[in-house]
Protein backbone atom coordinates (compact mmCIF):
# COMPACT_ATOMS: atom_id res chain seq x y z
CA UNK A 1 0.00 0.00 0.00
CA UNK A 2 1.41 3.23 -1.14
CA UNK A 3 2.33 6.11 1.48
CA UNK A 4 2.24 9.84 1.39
CA UNK A 5 5.47 10.58 2.50
CA UNK A 6 6.77 14.27 2.55
CA UNK A 7 10.63 14.42 1.82
CA UNK A 8 13.01 16.87 3.25
CA UNK A 9 16.10 17.25 1.21
CA UNK A 10 19.07 18.77 3.24
CA UNK A 11 22.28 20.19 1.28
CA UNK A 12 23.85 17.42 -0.08
CA UNK A 13 21.26 16.59 -2.42
CA UNK A 14 21.48 19.98 -4.04
CA UNK A 15 25.17 20.79 -3.78
CA UNK A 16 27.10 24.27 -3.23
CA UNK A 17 27.03 26.01 -6.82
CA UNK A 18 25.32 25.64 -10.05
CA UNK A 19 27.42 22.52 -11.54
CA UNK A 20 27.38 20.91 -8.08
CA UNK A 21 23.92 21.87 -8.12
CA UNK A 22 23.06 20.31 -11.80
CA UNK A 23 25.07 17.11 -10.71
CA UNK A 24 23.52 16.64 -7.60
CA UNK A 25 20.26 16.89 -8.75
CA UNK A 26 20.82 13.24 -10.96
CA UNK A 27 21.55 11.53 -7.50
CA UNK A 28 18.51 12.98 -5.81
CA UNK A 29 16.01 12.07 -8.51
CA UNK A 30 17.05 8.53 -8.20
CA UNK A 31 16.30 8.74 -4.61
CA UNK A 32 13.02 9.88 -4.99
CA UNK A 33 11.88 7.73 -8.08
CA UNK A 34 13.04 4.82 -5.99
CA UNK A 35 9.78 5.85 -3.63
CA UNK A 36 7.69 6.59 -6.32
CA UNK A 37 7.96 3.82 -8.42
CA UNK A 38 6.91 1.61 -5.38
CA UNK A 39 3.59 3.32 -5.46
CA UNK A 40 4.13 5.97 -2.81
CA UNK A 41 2.88 9.55 -3.02
CA UNK A 42 5.84 12.12 -3.03
CA UNK A 43 6.05 15.43 -2.16
CA UNK A 44 9.52 17.14 -2.34
CA UNK A 45 10.33 20.14 0.30
CA UNK A 46 14.05 20.99 0.45
CA UNK A 47 16.95 23.52 1.85
CA UNK A 48 17.98 26.53 0.31
CA UNK A 49 21.07 27.76 2.73
CA UNK A 50 23.96 28.61 -0.27
CA UNK A 51 21.47 28.86 -2.74
CA UNK A 52 19.63 31.83 -0.98
CA UNK A 53 22.71 33.53 0.05
CA UNK A 54 24.72 33.66 -3.48
CA UNK A 55 21.07 35.24 -5.16
CA UNK A 56 21.26 37.61 -2.07
CA UNK A 57 24.87 38.01 -2.75
CA UNK A 58 24.46 38.89 -6.42
CA UNK A 59 21.61 41.49 -5.66
CA UNK A 60 23.58 43.21 -3.02
CA UNK A 61 26.53 44.01 -5.86
CA UNK A 62 23.72 45.24 -8.46
CA UNK A 63 22.47 47.70 -5.67
CA UNK A 64 25.87 48.62 -5.29
CA UNK A 65 27.29 48.90 -8.59
CA UNK A 66 24.21 50.97 -9.67
CA UNK A 67 22.12 52.63 -6.46
CA UNK A 68 20.71 54.83 -8.47
CA UNK A 69 18.94 52.49 -10.67
CA UNK A 70 18.47 49.14 -8.37
CA UNK A 71 17.22 48.66 -4.30
CA UNK A 72 17.86 46.47 -2.30
CA UNK A 73 16.51 42.81 -2.84
CA UNK A 74 13.94 41.82 -0.03
CA UNK A 75 15.40 38.78 1.51
CA UNK A 76 11.68 36.79 0.79
CA UNK A 77 12.42 37.69 -2.81
CA UNK A 78 15.24 36.31 -2.60
CA UNK A 79 13.73 32.99 -1.26
CA UNK A 80 11.26 33.19 -3.90
CA UNK A 81 14.10 32.85 -6.76
CA UNK A 82 15.87 30.27 -5.02
CA UNK A 83 12.83 28.47 -5.02
CA UNK A 84 12.13 28.86 -8.72
CA UNK A 85 15.53 27.92 -9.70
CA UNK A 86 15.91 25.20 -7.03
CA UNK A 87 12.13 23.80 -8.39
CA UNK A 88 13.92 24.30 -12.11
CA UNK A 89 16.76 21.97 -11.34
CA UNK A 90 14.63 19.52 -9.19
CA UNK A 91 11.40 19.37 -11.95
CA UNK A 92 14.27 19.28 -14.90
CA UNK A 93 15.76 15.94 -12.83
CA UNK A 94 12.78 14.34 -12.29
CA UNK A 95 11.40 14.37 -15.17
CA UNK A 96 13.99 12.62 -16.92
CA UNK A 97 14.42 9.71 -14.17
CA UNK A 98 11.04 9.03 -14.18
CA UNK A 99 10.52 8.86 -17.65
CA UNK A 100 13.47 6.59 -17.95
CA UNK A 101 11.93 4.20 -15.79
CA UNK A 102 8.59 4.64 -17.90
CA UNK A 103 7.17 6.52 -15.46
CA UNK A 104 4.61 9.38 -16.81
CA UNK A 105 3.56 11.62 -14.12
CA UNK A 106 3.76 15.68 -13.85
CA UNK A 107 6.19 17.26 -11.69
CA UNK A 108 5.45 20.67 -10.25
CA UNK A 109 6.87 23.30 -8.35
CA UNK A 110 4.63 25.50 -5.95
CA UNK A 111 6.05 28.96 -5.14
CA UNK A 112 5.25 28.35 -1.35
CA UNK A 113 4.46 31.60 1.12
CA UNK A 114 4.94 30.48 4.52
CA UNK A 115 2.91 32.40 7.61
CA UNK A 116 5.36 33.41 10.63
CA UNK A 117 4.43 35.16 13.32
CA UNK A 118 5.22 39.10 13.84
CA UNK A 119 5.72 38.53 17.06
CA UNK A 120 7.87 35.51 16.91
CA UNK A 121 10.95 36.44 19.55
CA UNK A 122 13.28 35.00 16.88
CA UNK A 123 12.83 38.64 15.30
CA UNK A 124 14.98 40.19 18.01
CA UNK A 125 17.21 37.27 18.17
CA UNK A 126 18.81 37.06 14.26
CA UNK A 127 20.56 33.78 13.97
CA UNK A 128 21.02 32.28 10.72
CA UNK A 129 23.95 33.36 8.62
CA UNK A 130 23.64 34.03 5.09
CA UNK A 131 25.62 35.44 1.72
CA UNK A 132 28.90 36.87 1.53
CA UNK A 133 31.42 37.26 4.34
CA UNK A 134 32.71 41.05 4.65
CA UNK A 135 35.42 42.76 6.24
CA UNK A 136 34.89 45.07 9.83
CA UNK A 137 34.99 47.86 7.82
CA UNK A 138 32.40 46.83 5.15
CA UNK A 139 30.11 45.42 8.11
CA UNK A 140 30.33 48.52 10.06
CA UNK A 141 28.72 50.38 6.91
CA UNK A 142 26.12 47.74 6.02
CA UNK A 143 24.81 48.03 9.69
CA UNK A 144 24.57 51.83 9.00
CA UNK A 145 23.43 51.80 5.48
CA UNK A 146 21.00 49.14 6.02
CA UNK A 147 20.26 48.53 9.49
CA UNK A 148 21.73 44.91 8.94
CA UNK A 149 22.81 42.57 11.73
CA UNK A 150 26.04 41.44 11.20
CA UNK A 151 28.17 38.94 13.17
CA UNK A 152 31.76 37.52 12.90
CA UNK A 153 31.05 33.96 11.66
CA UNK A 154 33.69 31.12 13.44
CA UNK A 155 36.75 32.95 12.00
CA UNK A 156 36.23 33.67 8.41
CA UNK A 157 34.78 37.11 8.52
CA UNK A 158 31.57 39.18 9.04
CA UNK A 159 28.42 37.89 7.73
CA UNK A 160 24.48 39.29 7.65
CA UNK A 161 22.57 37.14 10.08
CA UNK A 162 18.87 37.06 9.52
CA UNK A 163 15.78 35.90 11.55
CA UNK A 164 14.68 32.11 11.36
CA UNK A 165 11.27 32.42 12.81
CA UNK A 166 8.98 28.97 13.54
CA UNK A 167 6.46 28.43 10.47
CA UNK A 168 3.14 28.43 11.25
CA UNK A 169 0.90 27.50 8.18
CA UNK A 170 1.71 27.08 5.28
CA UNK A 171 -0.30 29.80 2.21
CA UNK A 172 -0.77 27.65 -0.65
CA UNK A 173 -1.77 24.27 1.28
CA UNK A 174 -5.16 23.72 -0.39
CA UNK A 175 -3.77 23.98 -4.32
CA UNK A 176 -0.69 21.73 -2.85
CA UNK A 177 -3.16 19.14 -1.90
CA UNK A 178 -5.55 19.21 -4.59
CA UNK A 179 -2.09 18.42 -7.07
CA UNK A 180 -0.90 15.80 -4.90
CA UNK A 181 -4.12 14.76 -5.17
CA UNK A 182 -4.01 14.77 -8.91
CA UNK A 183 -1.05 12.38 -8.53
CA UNK A 184 1.31 15.11 -9.39
CA UNK A 185 4.91 15.26 -7.66
CA UNK A 186 4.88 18.49 -6.02
CA UNK A 187 7.82 20.56 -4.65
CA UNK A 188 6.72 22.75 -1.91
CA UNK A 189 7.67 24.92 1.06
CA UNK A 190 11.48 25.30 -0.68
CA UNK A 191 13.99 26.69 1.43
CA UNK A 192 11.48 26.57 4.08
CA UNK A 193 8.69 28.82 2.18
CA UNK A 194 8.72 32.12 1.21
CA UNK A 195 7.86 34.11 5.03
CA UNK A 196 5.38 36.24 5.35
CA UNK A 197 2.72 37.98 7.76
CA UNK A 198 -0.26 39.39 7.50
CA UNK A 199 -0.84 42.79 7.87
CA UNK A 200 -4.29 44.87 7.16
CA UNK A 201 -7.31 43.16 5.12
CA UNK A 202 -6.03 40.18 2.99
CA UNK A 203 -2.54 41.28 1.88
CA UNK A 204 0.62 38.97 3.35
CA UNK A 205 3.93 41.11 3.51
CA UNK A 206 7.43 39.52 3.02
CA UNK A 207 9.96 38.82 5.67
CA UNK A 208 13.49 39.49 6.50
CA UNK A 209 13.57 36.12 7.32
CA UNK A 210 14.83 32.71 6.61
CA UNK A 211 12.66 29.75 7.86
CA UNK A 212 14.35 25.73 9.08
CA UNK A 213 13.35 23.84 6.39
CA UNK A 214 13.10 20.90 8.72
CA UNK A 215 11.01 22.63 10.57
CA UNK A 216 8.77 24.12 7.54
CA UNK A 217 8.94 20.25 5.95
CA UNK A 218 7.28 19.11 9.32
CA UNK A 219 4.16 21.62 9.19
CA UNK A 220 3.68 20.69 5.53
CA UNK A 221 3.43 17.12 6.46
CA UNK A 222 0.83 17.60 9.35
CA UNK A 223 -1.04 19.88 7.24
CA UNK A 224 -0.66 17.13 4.31
CA UNK A 225 -1.55 14.51 6.82
CA UNK A 226 1.18 12.44 5.37
CA UNK A 227 1.59 8.95 6.70
CA UNK A 228 5.85 9.93 7.13
CA UNK A 229 8.06 12.70 6.93
CA UNK A 230 11.91 11.54 5.75
CA UNK A 231 14.35 14.44 6.58
CA UNK A 232 17.19 12.71 4.12
CA UNK A 233 20.38 14.51 5.12
CA UNK A 234 24.14 13.08 5.30
CA UNK A 235 23.79 10.85 8.06
CA UNK A 236 22.67 7.47 8.04
CA UNK A 237 21.23 7.30 11.57
CA UNK A 238 20.89 9.74 13.91
CA UNK A 239 23.87 9.14 16.58
CA UNK A 240 24.11 9.91 21.00
CA UNK A 241 27.70 11.29 21.76
CA UNK A 242 27.99 12.68 17.68
CA UNK A 243 31.62 12.76 16.70
CA UNK A 244 33.18 10.83 19.98
CA UNK A 245 34.64 7.35 20.83
CA UNK A 246 31.39 6.01 22.55
CA UNK A 247 29.08 7.02 19.44
CA UNK A 248 26.38 4.53 18.94
CA UNK A 249 23.87 4.76 16.12
CA UNK A 250 20.33 4.77 17.46
CA UNK A 251 17.13 2.43 14.95
CA UNK A 252 14.01 3.62 16.82
CA UNK A 253 13.44 6.48 19.41
CA UNK A 254 9.61 7.10 20.89
CA UNK A 255 9.61 11.18 21.13
CA UNK A 256 9.99 10.87 24.52
CA UNK A 257 13.31 9.28 24.37
CA UNK A 258 14.38 11.71 21.58
CA UNK A 259 13.78 14.57 24.41
CA UNK A 260 15.76 13.41 26.67
CA UNK A 261 18.29 12.93 24.34
CA UNK A 262 17.55 16.72 23.38
CA UNK A 263 17.83 17.57 27.16
CA UNK A 264 21.62 15.68 27.47
CA UNK A 265 22.47 17.72 24.63
CA UNK A 266 23.45 15.19 21.85
CA UNK A 267 22.03 16.60 19.09
CA UNK A 268 23.81 20.04 17.35
CA UNK A 269 21.57 23.00 17.06
CA UNK A 270 21.18 24.60 13.96
CA UNK A 271 22.21 21.04 11.98
CA UNK A 272 20.47 17.92 14.01
CA UNK A 273 18.30 19.61 16.70
CA UNK A 274 15.97 20.92 14.00
CA UNK A 275 15.27 17.64 12.56
CA UNK A 276 15.15 15.62 15.78
CA UNK A 277 12.53 18.51 17.08
CA UNK A 278 10.73 18.22 13.51
CA UNK A 279 10.73 14.28 13.60
CA UNK A 280 9.12 14.28 17.28
CA UNK A 281 6.17 17.24 16.32
CA UNK A 282 5.26 15.31 13.87
CA UNK A 283 5.27 11.58 15.62
CA UNK A 284 2.96 13.19 17.84
CA UNK A 285 0.92 15.20 15.40
CA UNK A 286 -1.32 11.99 14.95
CA UNK A 287 -1.32 7.99 16.08
CA UNK A 288 0.35 5.82 13.18
CA UNK A 289 2.80 8.69 11.89
CA UNK A 290 6.59 8.37 11.61
CA UNK A 291 9.50 9.93 11.06
CA UNK A 292 12.68 8.94 9.66
CA UNK A 293 16.14 10.58 9.85
CA UNK A 294 18.74 9.16 7.03
CA UNK A 295 20.97 9.13 4.17
CA UNK A 296 20.13 10.64 0.60
CA UNK A 297 20.55 7.48 -0.76
CA UNK A 298 19.41 5.11 1.59
CA UNK A 299 15.66 6.73 1.37
CA UNK A 300 14.51 3.87 -0.35
CA UNK A 301 16.11 1.16 2.45
CA UNK A 302 15.02 3.59 5.08
CA UNK A 303 11.34 3.24 4.11
CA UNK A 304 11.32 -0.60 3.94
CA UNK A 305 12.40 -0.45 7.72
CA UNK A 306 16.18 -1.64 7.00
CA UNK A 307 18.30 1.35 8.08
CA UNK A 308 17.68 5.05 9.18
CA UNK A 309 17.03 6.40 12.74
CA UNK A 310 12.94 6.38 13.14
CA UNK A 311 11.01 8.46 15.56
CA UNK A 312 7.25 6.98 16.27
CA UNK A 313 5.15 7.02 19.41
P1 LIG B 1 21.13 19.39 6.10
O1 LIG B 1 21.72 20.24 5.04
O2 LIG B 1 20.70 18.05 5.60
O3 LIG B 1 20.08 20.11 6.92
P2 LIG B 1 22.95 19.68 8.37
O4 LIG B 1 24.40 19.81 8.15
O5 LIG B 1 22.19 20.90 8.77
O6 LIG B 1 22.35 19.00 7.07
O7 LIG B 1 22.67 18.55 9.49
C1 LIG B 1 23.16 17.23 9.36
C2 LIG B 1 24.48 17.07 10.11
O8 LIG B 1 24.27 17.08 11.52
C3 LIG B 1 25.17 15.74 9.92
O9 LIG B 1 25.88 15.70 8.70
C4 LIG B 1 26.09 15.65 11.14
O10 LIG B 1 27.38 16.14 10.83
C5 LIG B 1 25.46 16.63 12.13
N1 LIG B 1 25.11 16.07 13.45
C6 LIG B 1 25.13 16.80 14.59
N2 LIG B 1 24.76 16.08 15.64
C7 LIG B 1 24.48 14.81 15.18
C8 LIG B 1 24.03 13.61 15.81
N3 LIG B 1 23.80 13.55 17.11
N4 LIG B 1 23.85 12.52 15.03
C9 LIG B 1 24.10 12.57 13.70
N5 LIG B 1 24.52 13.69 13.05
C10 LIG B 1 24.71 14.82 13.77
MG1 LIG C 1 20.45 21.92 8.03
Amino acid sequence: MGKRIVIALGGNALGNNLPEQMAAVKQTAKAIADLIQEGHQVVIAHGNGPQVGMIQQAMAELTRAEPEKYIPCPLSVCVAMSQGYIGYDLQNALREELLDRGISKGVATVLTQVEVSPDDPAFHHPTKPIGAFHSPDEAKLLIQQRGYQMVEDAGRGWRRVVASPRPVSIVEIDSIRDMVEAGLVVVACGGGGIPVFQTEGHHLKGAAAVIDKDFASCVLAQQLEADTLIILTAVEKVAVNFGKPDQTWLDTLTPEQAEEYMDQGHFAPGSMLPKVQAAVQFARSAPGRSALITLLEKAKDGVSGKTGTVIRQ
